[in-house]
This record gives structure tokens, sequence and C-alpha cells, in this order.
């Protein structure tokens, strides 16, 4: 069976890994005070494209992705430059969802306009929280007023899909601290949030911080508690929770996202980046210097390709599929494999089903509340063997 995606249509995902100093819980693929190293990087970013003018050109872009790292360290005409790449290469849609990531202290008016008027149609803001206290603990450059300027420039240069990141279980972070910053965002009308749990990852400072003892991280039933109060009171307030971390007014949820989620293809450039085509999964060279090397060679700059097996491929669309609110289709899922899913998994669905973590509503099956709890052991009970 051949468990190749076909598609006509493509996602691009684009990593710009440069921020201007690292925030002390992130393990992402970004240097700090490299801005120099910027526009040779785009260059490098225009030469990867005309590499996959192959691919491209037999594909539509849905959607492109600016993520990092800090993308909004790149000025207007280098995003201009790296969109003009893509469209050179291949025909974009018409609605085609352009979004950038963006740290408020890297905006002003005019550049959020050049990002406009290049073709960018959605921000993604990293806030994380309206307490300037729990931004200096997480080693955030912005203020919150930074935040509500971006926001306005945003409307201001006619994006109105922007998207607000908050990370909650912030150690020192009272529960009445969440509400307040979820009011704050909510009070803006934003029609994206994005909500999630702080996470210790290895040889982060904040991880080390930890480790020696100078903080106290909030305890489980704590943060279980803000997660529960964002999803309750976000969705009173019209918000649909379409995915485990995400939120969104009707119409406004991300494409680029739900492409990943419905583990469907896309392609990825720059360093460290990962793609997905033609049922094999890649990762580009994490060094800048082997990065650039391998562009400056004609060479895509892959340093690992993964053919995804069958199995593989089955429980990605599992686990990534049950992230989402609607579950996976039952429908979908015999058009992908041509076999269904309680063939499939004919003891660890029932089961799911019978200890309340799984529900099968119209034809799909899903997380109920409880599974969203505690969808890590759903998820490791999609996982086949190779
Ligand atoms: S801005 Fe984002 S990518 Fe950069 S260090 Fe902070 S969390 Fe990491």
């Amino acid at each position: 069976m051949n468990t190749v995606v076909s598609s006509s249509n493509i996602s691009v995902y684009i990593h710009v890994p440069f921020c201007r100093q690292k925030c002390s819980y992130c393990d992402f693929l970004s240097w700090p005070q490299h801005e120099e190293a910027i526009p040779a990087y785009v260059d490098d970013l225009v030469r990867e494209i005309n590499l996959y003018r192959g691919v491209l050109a037999e594909r539509q872009v849905s959607t492109v992705f600016f993520g990092g790292g800090t993308p909004s360290l790149l000025a207007g005409p280098e995003i201009r430059m790296i969109l003009d790449a893509i469209t050179s290469a291949a025909s974009m849609l018409p609605d085609a969802e352009i979004t950038l990531e963006a740290n408020p202290e890297t905006l002003w008016e005019e550049k959020v306009m050049q990002y406009a008027e290049s073709g960018i149609n959605r921000l993604s803001i990293g806030l994380q929280s309206t307490h300037q206290h729990l931004l200096q603990f997480l080693g955030r450059m912005h203020t919150v007023d930074d935040f509500y300027k971006s926001v306005e420039w945003a409307r201001n240069a006619g994006i109105n899909n922007i998207n607000g990141d908050l990370i909650f279980g912030i150690p020192g972070q009272k529960l009445q601290e969440w509400k307040e910053s979820l009011l704050d965002v909510a009070a803006l009308k934003l029609p994206h949030l994005s909500s999630y749990g702080l996470t210790y990852e290895e040889g982060t400072p904040l991880t080390t911080q930890m480790e020696e003892n100078r903080f106290k991280p909030v305890d489980e039933e704590h943060e279980w508690m803000m997660f529960r109060h964002g999803i309750q009171w976000l969705q009173s307030k019209g918000y649909h929770h379409y995915e485990i971390s995400n939120f969104a007014m009707t119409g406004f949820e991300c494409r680029h996202n739900i492409n990943y989620w419905k583990n469907l293809e896309y392609i990825g450039l720059g360093a460290g980046a990962h793609g997905f085509i033609n049922g094999v999964r890649t990762e580009n060279a994490k060094s800048l210097r082997a990065y650039q090397r391998m562009i400056y060679s004609n060479e895509k700059p892959i340093v690992i390709r993964q053919k995804v097996s069958r199995n593989t491929s089955i429980s990605e669309t599992c686990f990534l599929g049950l992230r989402m609110r609607e579950g996976i289709s039952n429908k979908a899922f015999l058009n992908r494999y041509g076999t269904s899913l309680s063939d499939v998994y004919p003891v660890e669905i029932p089961r799911l089903i019978e200890s309340g973590l799984l529900e099968s509503v119209d034809g799909s099956i899903r997380l109920t509340e409880k599974g969203i709890d505690l969808s890590n052991q759903v998820f490791i009970a999609f996982l086949l063997d190779e």
C-alpha cells in the first residue's frame, strides 16, 4: 500500500534562526546576536527556494510560515525577496495564508506596513504574559506595551489575522494573573490565541536554575487549573478550541498548522528546518556554516532523509490528528490508507472509548475532555510497531 500523500497543494516553512537574546526556557534553534548574518542568510534562502523549483512547479502553495527564532528581525524588503522567490518558483493560491512570527520588541509601524505590502497576511506575536515580572522571569525582551503597539500597527497595516502566544504555569504566576492575561488579550479581540504550558527543556538556563532549586516550579494541579480555566474562559468568549493548545474565532484557525496536524506535506527551508515531501521526512543542516556550504554547492542542505513507513505514517496521522478537536475522520483515514481505523486499532479504540478518553462523533474519533488532560496516554496507544 502506498502511503505517499499526493496533493497539489503544499505548505512552506521558513526557519529564521536568529534572536536578539535567548529566552531562558527556549531550546529552539536560534542564535542570539548574529543579526549581521541575516542579509547573507536571506540570499541563501532564495537559493534554497530555487533548488526546490522542481517540487514547487508541480504544486500550489497554500500556506507560508516564517518561524524561528525571530523572523521579525528580517526587514520588509528581505521578506519580499523570499516571497518573490517562492512566487517565481510556484503558483501561490490567491488566498494563501502567509504568517510571520514576530516578537514585539523588533517591530515598528513602518516595518509592519512593509510586511503587509510584501504579502504577510497573518502575524503571530509572542506575548506570553501581560505581567511584566513574568516576562522578565522568562527572559523576554519586550514590554506588555510593545505588544499592544504591535497589534495596533498590524491592524493599521490591514493585517487583522493576528495570533497572540501565551504561556501558563510560569513559576510565581498566580491563577489570577493568568486570568488577567487572558482577559487582556481577549479584550483586544485577537482572532487567534495559542496557550502553552511552560516546559523545562534539557540544557536551557531555566532547567538548570530549577535543578539548582533557584525557584519552585508550579505544581501540576495549579498548572492544570490554569489550562482548564483557559479552555473554559476562552470558549465562553466565543473562541473555538480547535486544537489542544490553540483557540480561534471561526475562520481564523491556522491553516499552516492544520496542515501539520493532518500530516500533510510541507517544504522546510533554512538551517535546521524539517520538511515532509513525497513520503520522506527531511532535516536541514543545523549549523549555519554547514547549511551555507551545501547551498553554495548547489545542493539541498538536507542532512537527514527518512522514508516514512506505512505504520509510522498511520501512527503520526493518528496522534497528530487527535490533537485537533475535530479528531480523525474515519472516511479520510480509509481514503488515505485503504483500511479502516477500527481494523488497525481493533482493541485500542474500544478500550480508550470505554475508559472515557476517546469518543466517536459524526464519523470521527476524537479526544474527550478527559482525553485532552491525558492526551499523551492516548497518543501512546496509537503507536504501531515498525
Ligand atoms: S524569541 Fe522565541 S525563539 Fe527566540 S529565544 Fe525567545 S522563545 Fe526562543
